[in-house]
């Protein structure tokens, strides 16, 4: 049974853990960024409320985010354990899922990772990234290129650039995580259950320090 919280700067190998913990320890990988991308490709209400939002760099607002999640966590699959990434992004959401999870009986085994990269090497990851808008594979055109130039390996889709990775956004993104999220970093150090991870080591590097760390 797990219960983890991925923190860390966009495009600090969030998705690409998320994706070989959730398998590992066979839990739902919870991405509220794949969750809201999803509604704005499928036009639903909820992708055309946030789509602007999300072209600028911006956060969503808390009370949808906590529907999001509220309504998600509540899925029969998240009963043995589930991993966050993209949520909490502030300190309003980081108490939101206290509550939730405090409801639920299981905040005492909730455990934040938090992947650690600097800025400088954030722009460079970012605007290299290109992910697949079929099955979400990531990859990065200088550190992990997909086999065959711009499409997936898995289901050969034609990879994307992300609107939000370009270099002007990703600027407004890391200005959101610094004043933001960081907070959130204080609050699950201040309650012991934090773990610092380098996220500058290739990707299978960090998923063992993680393993390391969470034994
Ligand atoms: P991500 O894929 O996690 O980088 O998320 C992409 C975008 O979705 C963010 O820049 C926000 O606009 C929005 N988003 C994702 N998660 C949250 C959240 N927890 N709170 C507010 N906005 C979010």
């Amino acid at each position: 049974m797990r219960f983890l919280v991925l923190l860390g700067p966009p495009g600090a190998g969030k998705g690409t853990q998320a994706k070989m913990l959730s398998e590992k320890f066979a839990i739902p990988h919870i991405s509220t960024g794949d969750i809201l991308r999803e509604a704005v490709r499928k036009e639903s209400p909820l992708g055309k409320e946030v789509k602007d939002v999300i072209k600028r760099g911006e956060l969503v607002s808390d009370d949808l985010l906590e529907k999001i999640i509220e309504e998600r966590l509540s899925q029969k699959d998240c009963r043995d354990g589930f991993l966050l990434d993209g949520y909490p992004r502030n300190l309003n959401q980081a108490k939101t899922l206290e509550r939730i999870l405090e409801k639920k009986d299981i905040l005492d085994k909730l455990v934040s990772l938090n992947i650690e990269v600097p800025d400088g090497e954030i722009v460079k990851r970012l605007s290299q990234r290109r992910s697949c808008p079929q099955c979400g594979m990531v990859y990065n055109l200088l550190t992990n290129p997909p086999k065959n130039d711009s499409q997936c390996d898995n289901c050969k889709t034609n990879l994307i650039q992300r609107e939000d990775d370009r270099e002007e956004t990703i600027k407004e993104r890391l200005n959101v995580y610094h004043k933001t999220t960081s907070p959130v970093i204080d609050f699950y150090k201040n309650k012991g259950n934090l773990i610092n991870v380098d996220g500058t080591k290739n990707p299978s590097e960090v998923l063992r320090m993680i393993e390391e760390k969470l034994n």
